[in-house]
């Protein structure tokens, strides 16, 4: 399992896919670079994805910036809760994620959402030592580290940000422009694909735990009440599900998932259904959610996922974050273990609920009545005048939180006197003196937050994946090659030009054929260099999935060969005819 991962490691290198980022200054754990095959081939995976979540699915693509200042991460939770569990080993000084130490010298999975006093005494019970230098983590204190890297805006430290650590805030913080542009009608979507930042403790294997990534982000923005999902759309679709109540029912952990890779159901341990069952049996709560899993799951497959290496599991009620009513992630198996490649979340109103608070904006979106209603509105007296100097200098903030108040908690004024909390202190008010009163108001609507459903791809995962699932090895006429069969679509370049030999023309004649395939926006190789056989090879390892080789006939017929890179299958194509030709390859 290990070897394939090595494998994959060592062709990215060699053939240019992805690399340890600065390594002429010894590098740095968490940053690679892709290397003009991986960086195309990245770039295809993000297209096709802004292809499908875009441009089919009718959502608009914002680009925010990556640094934003504090209050954006104070409003968001991140700055107080974005924390992972570290603990420094006293003698070396290396620094590593406790939870991970702990799932790795057990059986125990998601330790990141235990307590961190549980934490420390799995440490002490399985006699923890330092990966590095072999030292006893017992009694080493397991603290929190905030994830987020800090920077000063302009000179001075007076304005700190931050590098957003997922791109969905700068969609969030965005609302009040983008509801505008929506014609204040709901559901939209805003998708964003673009770079987060983590300061992982342990950035690991390859491009899954880095520090520098790309997420591909949609947050769809519904009425909770009145909006549902084209699920007839998917309904047909076949998932491949790992609910909680399967994990938990398994030995509490104790027995290893990722020896399963079978999906074929007959393990019992996870559900083949499709969307439609999925959500009539309620296995997936949220029509929603099942939606976009429904969705994703074709385009996985799309880009090149081996659907038996792919599952979706649902979080463990101890997982979710705080504001997900229900959340699954897409896992790919790589090397034997499972890995996240994307979360889809059921946000429900918290992100827009807590921006709305914490700014002076409006994060609300007005509901038109089907009939407008009669309804009884409470009003406080806007003026308040009245609030006199006992409440010294928060008499305006008391005045603001009782009209807050009003909106919200009507009933909290029916008694004598009304709480309200200002900078933590709270102010008991006299009713009468706030001039309370109700009336009866004809209104034509009401004022909600939307809520959000949330899928969000990690794009340099979603790389790795596809390499890993797409490299193979079988034997061409005696001979071992390794490919790999990424499909057309992602593929770096769609078609190698080859002349035979280049002598007597052959090569001029290939240049032509690149120049006209690259005119119809083909992404074209062009090879002079070793024997046929080799550059074949060579097109094959990097997934390349038509190669074209110009001959002599060419010269006499102006036909050319196209060797197709899965079966090898070669035909004979005139020249004139080959954007068709592949174009109709390519779309299968
Ligand atoms: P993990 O538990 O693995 O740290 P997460 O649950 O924190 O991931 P999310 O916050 O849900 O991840 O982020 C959405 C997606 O972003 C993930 O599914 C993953 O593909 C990607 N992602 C998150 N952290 C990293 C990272 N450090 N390196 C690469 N990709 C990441």
């Amino acid at each position: 399992a290990d070897e394939e991962l090595e494998t994959v490691a060592e062709l990215s290198k060699r053939r240019g896919f992805f690399f340890p980022a600065s390594r002429a200054y010894g590098g740095v754990a968490g940053f690679y670079t892709y290397g003009p095959e991986g960086a195309s081939l990245k770039r295809n995976i993000e297209d096709s994805w802004r292809d499908l979540f875009v441009t089919q699915e009718g959502h608009m693509e914002i680009s925010a910036p990556d640094v934003m200042p504090e209050p954006v991460f104070e409003a968001s939770g991140h700055l107080d809760g974005f924390d992972d569990m570290i603990i420094e080993c006293p003698a070396c000084d290396s620094s590593h994620r406790a939870d991970h130490l702990v799932e790795d010298a057990t059986r125990i999975e998601e330790a990141e959402s235990l307590p961190i006093p549980e934490v420390e005494a799995l440490i002490a019970e399985y006699d923890l030592d330092c990966p590095v230098c072999g030292e006893a983590l017992t009694d080493v204190p397991v603290e929190e580290f905030n994830l987020m890297f800090e920077t000063n805006i302009g000179p001075g430290t007076s304005s700190p940000g931050y590098l957003r650590p997922e791109t969905a805030q700068g969609i969030f913080v965005e609302f009040p422009q983008l509801k505008q542009y929506a014609r204040n009608q709901l559901p939209f979507g805003v998708a964003q694909v673009g770079t987060a930042w983590r300061n992982e403790i342990s950035p690991r294997r390859a491009l899954v735990r880095v520090r520098e990534f790309t997420q591909a982000e949609l947050e769809h923005f519904i009425d909770p009440e009145t909006d549902e999902p084209p699920l007839e759309r998917v309904a047909d679709v076949e998932l491949t599900l790992y609910p909680a109540d399967e994990q938990e029912a398994e030995d509490g952990g104790e027995a290893s998932d990722a020896s399963r890779t079978s999906s074929d159901g007959s393990d019992g341990t996870y559900l083949t259904m499709t969307v439609r069952e999925a959500v009539e049996e309620n296995v997936i709560a949220s029509d929603w959610v099942a939606y976009y899993l429904g969705l994703a799951r074709d385009w996985y497959d799309r880009v090149g996922l081996d659907m038996d290496r792919f599952r979706y599991r649902q979080h463990l009620s101890g997982e979710l974050a705080h504001y997900a009513a229900d959340c699954w992630d897409a896992e790919a198996e790589l090397g034997g273990d499972w890995v996240e490649i994307t979360g889809f979340a059921y946000r429900s109103d918290y992100d827009l609920s807590k921006h709305g608070t914490h700014s002076d904006e409006e994060f609300t979106l007005f509901r038109q009545y089907d009939e407008p209603q009669r309804v009884e509105r409470a009003t406080v007296d806007p003026d308040m005048s009245v609030l006199g100097p006992e409440f010294g200098g928060d008499a305006a903030a008391v005045a603001d939180a009782l009209r807050d108040l009003v909106e919200h908690d009507p009933d909290a004024f029916d008694g004598e006197t009304v709480s309200v909390e200002v900078d933590g202190e709270a102010h008991e008010v006299d009713t009468a003196v706030a001039d309370f009163s109700r009336e009866e108001v004809t209104e034509s609507g009401e004022h909600i937050t939307p809520h959000v459903v949330e899928p969000s791809f990690g794009i340099g995962r979603i790389v790795y994946s596809v390499l890993t699932h797409a490299y193979g090895r079988d034997t061409v006429d005696g001979e071992e090659r390794a490919y790999l069969d990424l499909p057309a679509e992602v593929a770096p370049t769609t078609v190698g030009v080859f002349p035979l030999m280049d002598k007597d023309g052959l090569g001029e004649r290939a240049r032509e054929v690149e120049a006209d395939l690259r005119g119809a926006g083909f992404a074209v190789t062009y090879d002079d260099s070793g024997n046929i056989g080799r550059r074949y090879r060579r097109q094959d390892e990097v997934g390349t999935p038509y190669c074209v080789t110009v001959d002599y006939d060419t010269l006499e017929d102006d036909t050319v060969t196209v060797r197709e890179r899965d079966s090898t299958d070669q035909a004979r194509v005139p020249v004139a005819e080959l954007p068709a030709t592949l174009t109709a390859l390519r779309a299968g």
